[in-house]
């Protein structure tokens, strides 16, 4: 469908069963948002997304539990008819614990390593390092990586620069390049599509060789989520960037499959020349961003409260206003800082910010009251300027 798509010239590279660049077919791909231990559940949610056509889909590990829940699942995905198994590639997440990859390398085909993740492990090793030992893992294991830089866990060194996630990026591809591994893709995600646009063109323009996997990170519930990384991706698309995108949207496990349809509808427009944003899209009034949850989220109700908090802010709908609602620790404390208002959820509590200050943390019962106390405050002052 996807290879009638004008491409820029990138290199091949291989994942698993596909490749991407080199003028193949953009590949669509996702995550599962359930737990990686569980191995049942993910299992069926790895078929699921792939039967949906996800050339790729991404598993979240970050301990020995979810490494040996991951060759559980290596072994069950073995025992599937050849024809399914055969669809199926299995990217990993890493996260701070980056030397599990050398464990879950036999069981996966492709490795994202986040370079803000990777400051904060062994913080006495420079991460020059760090990533000339996952070069090796990849080399070993006949793998690719994944730069994936997300702007809610910017590499801290990185965070004064002008553009960050830009910054990050060209250090770790100048590093791949001096280690002499091109096995590899990037992604420059960030939660507004306007920063997508920019930075991809930006990236693109430099290095029109290097892959790009496309997306636009925390793009919340569709079909908000699907606008806003159409914004992004559609115009990127037609001007040939990109090799594989995803599209995020915070929905329950059992709608994760929208994400794959959302991402092949985008490409279809795009094959058929059919425009559905226009250049320099913005979202206007409220603005709600939600991550799409993956296994690391701390407390299942996440999903529901990021709908609630839709629900209940309909009100404010004209207000210029962001909030992030956000599932763990790991990208919520960064994209919280950027919002107006911001949630991210721990196991028993909600942590609530205001423009980057931490107000409390509260039960998942209360957090909506405090939550509309806040916007109420922030929407007062916003009413007492324009008098
Ligand atoms: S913020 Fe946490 S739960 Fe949400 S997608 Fe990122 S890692 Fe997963």
């Amino acid at each position: 469908m996807s290879s009638s798509i004008k491409r820029n010239p990138t290199r091949e590279v291989r994942i698993g069963s596909i490749f991407i660049g080199g003028g193949h077919p953009v590949a669509v791909q996702t995550m599962c948002a359930t737990k990686t231990q569980d191995v049942e559940a993910t299992f069926a949610q790895i078929v699921q997304l792939t039967e949906a056509g996800a050339a790729i889909v991404r598993v979240a590990c970050d301990s020995e539990n979810d490494a040996a829940a991951l060759e559980c699942l290596s072994g069950k995905i073995r025992e599937l008819e050849p024809k399914l198994r055969e669809k199926i590639n299995i990217s990993v997440d890493l996260q701070e614990n980056y030397r599990i990859a050398e464990r879950i390398a036999p069981f996966v085909a492709k490795i994202r390593y986040n370079p803000g993740h990777l400051h904060h492990a062994e913080r006495e090793t420079p991460w020059r390092e760090k990533v000339r030992w996952l070069v090796s893992v990849a080399r070993k294991h006949d793998l690719a990586l994944r730069i994936g830089i997300n702007c809610g866990s910017i590499d801290p060194s990185k965070k004064a620069e002008e553009n960050p996630i830009f910054a990050s990026a060209l250090d770790h591809v100048s590093w791949m390049r001096e280690l002499d591994f091109d096995r590899f893709c990037v992604s420059l995600k960030d939660s507004d599509p306007a920063n997508v646009l920019e930075i991809n063109r930006q990236f693109a323009k430099i290095y029109p060789e290097i892959p790009l996997h496309l997306g636009v990170t925390e793009a919340g519930v569709p079909p908000i989520g699907i606008a806003k990384s159409r914004a992004a991706l559609e115009p990127l698309l037609f001007e040939g960037i990109g090799d594989t995108l995803r599209i995020s949207l915070t929905v329950s496990n059992d709608r994760k499959k929208e994400e794959v349809e959302a991402g092949q509808a985008l490409l279809r427009d795009v094959a058929e020349g059919r425009r559905t944003v226009t250049e320099g899209w913005k979202h206007e009034g409220l603005n709600i961003i939600s991550c799409p949850s993956c296994s690391r989220v701390q407390n299942g109700r996440f999903v529901e409260l990021a709908a609630q908090v839709h629900e209940m802010t309909g009100y404010a709908r004209e207000y210029p206003l962001t909030i992030a609602v956000m599932g763990c620790r790991v990208n919520g404390p960064g994209e919280t800082d950027h919002a107006d208002l911001g949630l991210w959820c721990g196991p028993e509590c909600v942590n609530l910010k205001c423009r980057g200050v931490l107000l409390g943390s509260f039960p998942y019962g209360e957090i909506l009251d405090k939550l509309k106390e806040q916007l109420d405050l922030l929407i007062a002052r916003i009413d007492e300027k324009s008098l």
